[in-house]
């Protein structure tokens, strides 16, 4: 097989990635990773420290977990960057019961049906052998306790979700599905005193009936009429920023020729300078022509013929 050199390199690739025991895809569920560390070398402010982006770390068990959570944002706010409020849910100790459950708030019982175990053990005879089984105590449903008297605000369960409404900064250009953390937004850590976990708002930019984004170029399909793809025209063209960009349509030009207007797209991501805005262009077909204009088809064919007999004379 290692004599195959295409098998070779295939080998090769994945004995890569096994050493390393992850794939990107794993680390950073498909986040662009190279996206990410430019960001890191250019040093964006998100805001008094708060605000970092995605870094691998490892904490303790105690920490709560990440919440993740995915915004739309229009293509006007990718190209000028700025806040963005983002809603989520998260559960938090409930304040009622200070996170017990019950309605005096004070700790529970042990659960009399396993001891505070959360477990259920059965023991069963099978010849001269002997079996357990452990499962999940069907009282508690393994918790461990006994909440007599549940919590009115909570139901018992100690925690309650909240919507919280937090305000992010986007920066410019942002790459669609950057990830930006938030660091100690995620859900409270489920052992007192530990850290919360972290939320990270994955950004995309809204789909755009104008515009179609391709990292920071922006392609728009323009339909001409026929006789202005023949004869040429100026094209009012609408750009991102609101204004009409004037374009040269030169006569002849060919259906799905693509046009480049320089420094019209998006700011480049922790870069400089902007993308460009391409025209794909479409040319119209009359379909129902009148009857003038069909007289006057009826001609450009009969000269086009003409033509045609010249050139095989
Ligand atoms: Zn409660
Ligand atoms: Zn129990």
């Amino acid at each position: 097989m290692l004599s195959d050199p295409k098998k070779r390199a295939q080998y090769d690739t994945a004995g890569h990635a096994g050493v390393a025991g992850y794939s990107t895809e794993d680390l950073f569920g498909g986040i662009d990773f190279e996206d990410l560390f430019r960001g890191f070398d250019f040093g964006f402010d998100f805001g008094g420290g708060l605000f970092d982006l995605f870094s691998r770390r490892r904490r303790g068990p105690a920490r709560g977990n990440d919440i993740e959570v995915e915004i739309a944002i229009p293509l006007e706010k990718v190209a000028s960057g700025g806040e963005e409020t983002v809603r989520y849910g998260r559960y938090a100790p409930c304040e009622r019961c200070h996170g017990q459950g019950t309605a005096d708030g004070k700790p529970p019982k042990a659960c009399p049906a396993c001891q505070g175990s959360g477990r259920q053990v059965t023991t069963s005879q099978k010849g001269n052998v002997s079996m357990q089984q452990i499962s999940t105590c069907p009282v508690c449903h393994g918790s461990g306790k006994q909440i007599g008297q549940p919590c009115p605000d909570c139901g018992g369960r100690g925690e309650v979700e909240k919507i919280e409404s937090l305000s992010v900064s986007i920066p410019v250009g942002v790459e669609d599905g950057t990830a930006l953390r938030v660091a100690g937004r995620g859900m409270a850590s489920p052992k007192p005193g530990g850290a919360p976990g972290d939320l990270y708002v994955v950004v995309h930019a809204r789909p755009d009936p104008r515009f179609q984004r391709d990292g920071a170029d922006l392609w728009r399909q323009e339909t001409l009429p026929l006789t202005d793809a023949v004869l040429g025209t100026t094209l009012k063209v609408l750009t991102l920023e609101g204004g009409k960009a004037d374009v040269e349509i030169p006569a002849g030009i060919q259906p799905d020729t693509v046009l480049r207007l320089r420094n019209k797209g998006l700011p480049r991501f922790g870069g400089k300078g902007k993308g460009d805005l391409y025209l794909r262009i479409k040319i119209e077909i009359p379909e129902n022509p009148g009857r003038e204009e069909r007289e006057l088809y009826e001609r450009l064919r009969a000269l086009a013929g003409k033509r045609r007999r010249h050139f095989w004379e």
